[in-house]
């Protein structure tokens, strides 16, 4: 019987959720939805050491903002749960003893301290400490001691790990999507703790048990984690549980833009742009950082960048909806090498999502900055203020800013321009322009522009001096989107106030 596809993304909570992480769970998402499979959200919080406040709600809301909505986590429940490590403590236990009863596993005492010695006597003989067979019958472990002594100190209370036995002198082979058959010595890995002191399990331990109780069928996930799938396939082997074990694809690095190595939160400040989907209020300055989402991005786009961050068609289709990205994702043409970060790229993607967006989608969103700007939130001008200027910018945080002049009174005029226009004998044509606009009804922009250009045919005027000192008149530049309809949408009243404002200081110059 073939299996349901089900993956989950398994993130820990230590704090917000790297954009890698976001791609991460995007092709988990889009291999889940393309197949009928279920897409699980698995909160990985048993490194208490790590965790994080908001963390895990950052992950919910930044998942949820992308439109990757999961079917199973810690808030939609599910026939799986629970969906939080710290809550399946109790689970875990058992499989750490069973390994310890097939002998796969042992009960390891060493105090930190005892541990760091024997490092230290290592590397003063120029060795490298690695907890392995070479070394673990010098350790303190129930290897070495006896039943009855090990009853003792177990029963005392004495802290313990639980650590995995890795066989000697095998080959250890790994069946990636990406990589292909990927096979390691047995003599390279160390007796990775499975069992913490603190009663906890290791990642290792409880990613495995989990993977295997939740039914997951393929497990993609950073490239960090591939020298860790020994480890993983080995407690598969051990538990008796290599029959249903998942396949495994990992993912090649998103890189620097520029230089050596993975994408860091750093290389965000530095180069000023956002690694993360939205903004992240650390406990310092330096841990706090700008999203995606506050910069002002959509998340169709980001999605669509992220999807081509590693995997592409191989056509030469770019933009994707998440539904034709579904249809398309494909494991087999995610690449091997890791694909750099290109901002660039990201703000190409948002600028061919803003020009195409609906326009009350875009007034939504920037309501709440014209709120704390203290310009108008009614959202039937802001949708007709986007409609005007979203082919024109690439953010929608570039929207307010560049069409001020449609909520703030003209700060600047084109001098230059009006210089060269404004001559005396002009001064009529000017005045009857405003007079035609002050006759125009009604005010839009069909008809305001018929009334200016029959003046302008009429009267035999040159149609840039008019339509030129019209627009800076209202607009202080030149640049912007079509005279008529901005004007239109500023209303008569305020287009005549301006025009007298405009001309007053005109004649100053
Ligand atoms: N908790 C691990 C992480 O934070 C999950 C790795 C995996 O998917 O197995 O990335």
């Amino acid at each position: 019987m073939t299996r349901k596809l089900r993956v989950r993304f398994a993130p820990s909570p230590t704090g917000a959720l790297h954009i890698g992480g976001v791609r991460t769970a995007l092709y988990n998402y889009l291999l889940a939805k393309q197949q009928g499979g279920d897409f699980i959200l698995r909160i990985e919080d048993t490194d208490q050491g790590r965790y994080v406040e908001g963390a895990e709600q950052y992950i919910i809301e930044a998942l949820l903002w992308c439109g990757i909505v999961p079917d199973e986590s810690p808030q939609h429940g599910g026939a799986f749960g629970p969906y939080r490590q710290s809550d399946r403590k109790e689970i875990y236990k058992q499989y750490a003893e069973q390994l310890v009863a097939s002998g796969n596993a042992y009960y390891a005492f060493d105090t930190t301290e005892a541990l760091q010695a024997k490092r230290d006597a290592m590397e003063a003989e120029g060795k490298t400490f690695k907890y392995d067979d070479s070394i673990r019958l010098e350790m303190d472990n129930s290897l070495v001691i006896s039943k009855k002594e090990l009853q003792k100190r177990l029963k005392s209370g004495e802290p313990y790990t639980i650590r995995l036995k890795v066989p000697s002198n095998e080959t250890v082979t790994i069946q990636d999507r990406i990589r292909g058959k990927v096979a390691l010595s047995s003599n390279e890995l160390d007796d990775r703790v499975l069992m913490k002191a603190d009663g906890m399990p290791t990642y290792h331990l409880a990613n495995i048990v989990d993977d295997h109780l939740m039914e997951i069928t393929h497990v993609i996930r950073g490239e960090e984690w591939l020298s860790s799938t020994a480890h993983h396939v080995l407690l598969y082997r051990f538990l008796g549980w290599e029959a249903t074990m998942p396949e495994f694809a990992h993912l090649p690095l998103i890189l620097k833009p520029v230089g050596q190595g993975k994408l860091s939160k750093r290389d965000g400040a530095k180069f000023g742009f956002p690694v993360f989907p939205l903004s992240w209020k650390g406990e310092t300055e330096e841990d706090s950082f700008v999203g995606f989402r506050e910069a002002g991005f959509l998340p169709e786009a980001l999605i669509n960048f992220l999807a081509f961050l590693g995997w592409n068609p191989g056509t030469e289709q770019e933009i994707f909806s998440m539904e034709e990205l579904i249809a398309a994702f494909d494991i087999a043409k995610i690449g091997k090498s890791g694909s750099r970060f290109n901002i660039e790229k990201a703000t190409w993607y948002n600028q061919q999502y803003m020009a195409v967006a609906d326009n009350d989608y875009l007034a939504y969103l920037i309501q709440p900055l014209a709120k704390e700007k203290g310009y108008t939130t009614d959202l039937a001008f802001l949708s007709a203020f986007c409609g005007l200027m979203k082919g024109r910018v690439a953010k929608t945080t570039e929207l307010l800013e560049k069409g001020i002049y449609f909520f703030e009174p003209v700060q600047s005029y084109d001098e230059k321009t009006i210089q060269k226009k404004w001559k005396a004998d002009a001064r009529p044509q000017f005045d009857a322009l405003v007079a035609v606009i002050a006759k125009t009804d009604p005010f839009d922009a069909a008809t305001l522009e018929s009334q200016v250009k029959g003046l302008i045919h009429e009267q035999n005027l040159k149609m840039g001096d008019i339509l030129q000192v019209f627009r800076i008149s209202i607009a202080g530049t030149l640049k912007g989107p079509d005279l008529f309809q901005m004007a239109a949408l500023l209303g008569k009243t305020e287009v005549l106030a301006r025009f007298k404002t405009a001309y007053a200081h005109f004649d100053t110059l």
